[in-house]
């Protein structure tokens, strides 16, 4: 089969690989009909993510059909369309108890990290009962595939972990894909502001569209003082960092409100300040959150009710056998428009 392999820092190819096989009665094989690329696989590209070795198959998003199950799977068979959780989870072990199956001690974010991901024709799911979701008849799959892993991590990591808050004010720092999740699903909530902040025109206009009440195109200084005039000097309730690089961590530090949460949404690969020589007094919490994707259901009825619709977040289309194109589209979006792209393994 075609998969998209990590060749080590600014290095990848698009190989023949064998196809997967059962490993543990738990797993299933998939045959992957939608995938897309996400900022984390930039991320890994960049050299950020050093459990990530070279070698591996990339990609922990997208849709396909069950091909194949463990003795042990009860709640798939051959046939099944499914979606695909970035996140496995066995369900059983003490963190899965907790809800938190970003730290599943078998499992987590391991697809396309620590096993091989669904950049390619096929793929391994472990705890697949656990780590799948049935596709409802009907349902819009190009919109699922932003399901995996972008609605849930700007959702969780974002929305909820920052407490946004009816008629509070939120800045969302970096308005990528995910970002622009944590916009569409902030407005559960009803907040008075929501103000997105990128250097991206084509990503501003774009967080107009879905809905946020300003954009500043700055970032550091210039950045900080628009938000103070935005909000009365105050800076804002809720701070969501959506980049992943230290001085957008250290702007989220400048414009948080008295009282406020910064919630880190950002893959980090460098160490970034913290000011606790200005934040000490200021009643503030900091939050961290690998996804654990617990709102997965939840969001997938906001899909199919038409509460939110994370198709306008696609841009672009390609086939595997261009997955190199798609990296370098999305790699390049300030010249290329791009969002989120759509790559299409059949
Ligand atoms: P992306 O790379 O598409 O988007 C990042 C955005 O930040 C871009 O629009 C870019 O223009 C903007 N940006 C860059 N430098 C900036 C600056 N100095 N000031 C303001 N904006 C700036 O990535 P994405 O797919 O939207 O993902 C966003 C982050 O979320 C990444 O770090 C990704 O790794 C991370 N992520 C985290 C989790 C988690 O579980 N915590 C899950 C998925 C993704
Ligand atoms: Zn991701």
């Amino acid at each position: 089969m075609k998969a998209l392999i990590f060749e080590g820092p600014g290095r990848k190819t698009l190989k023949d690989r064998n196809i997967p096989v059962i490993d543990s009665a738990t797993d299933a094989i998939v045959r992957m009909t939608k995938t897309t690329i996400c900022g984390t696989d930039l991320h890994i590209l960049k050299g950020d993510v050093p459990s990530c070795t070279p070698g591996r198959i990339l990609g922990h998003e997208g849709v396909g059909v069950i091909e194949q199950v463990g003795a042990g799977v009860t709640q798939f068979k051959k046939g099944d369309s499914v979606l695909i959780s970035c996140i496995s989870s066995c369900g059983k072990c003490e963190y899965c108890r907790r809800g938190m199956y970003s730290h599943c001690t078998t499992g987590g974010w391991i697809l396309g990290n620590t096993i091989d991901g669904t950049q390619a024709e096929y793929v391994r799911i472990p705890h697949a009962d656990t780590s799948l979701y049935p596709i409802p008849d009907g349902a819009d799959e190009d919109a699922l595939v932003m399901l995996s892993d972008i609605l849930p991590t700007g959702f969780e990591c974002g929305v909820l972990n920052g407490k946004v808050q009816p008629g509070g004010s939120v800045a969302i720092v970096g308005a990528g894909p995910v970002g622009l999740a944590a916009l569409l699903t902030a407005q559960f909530y009803s907040p008075a502001e929501l103000i997105v902040i990128d250097l991206d025109e084509n990503r501003l206009q774009a967080a107009k569209r879905f809905g946020a009440t300003n954009t500043i195109r700055a970032t550091g200084e210039e950045a900080k003082q628009r938000v103070f005039e935005l909000t009365e000097n105050k800076g804002v309730d809720t701070v969501i960092e959506a980049v992943g690089i230290a001085p957008t961590f250290e702007l989220c530090q400048e414009i948080v409100a008295a009282g406020g949460v910064i919630a880190n949404v950002g893959v980090h690969g460098f160490k970034a300040d913290l000011h606790l020589e200005k934040l000490w007094s200021h009643n503030i919490a900091i939050t961290t959150r690998l996804v654990d994707t617990v709102s997965t259901p939840m969001l997938l009825k906001t899909v199919r009710s038409g509460k939110i619709d994370p198709k306008q977040l696609i841009t672009h289309r390609f086939k595997l056998d261009d997955i190199l194109d798609a990296y370098d589209t999305f790699s390049k979006a300030a010249d290329t428009r791009a969002l989120k792209v759509i790559i299409e393994a059949v």
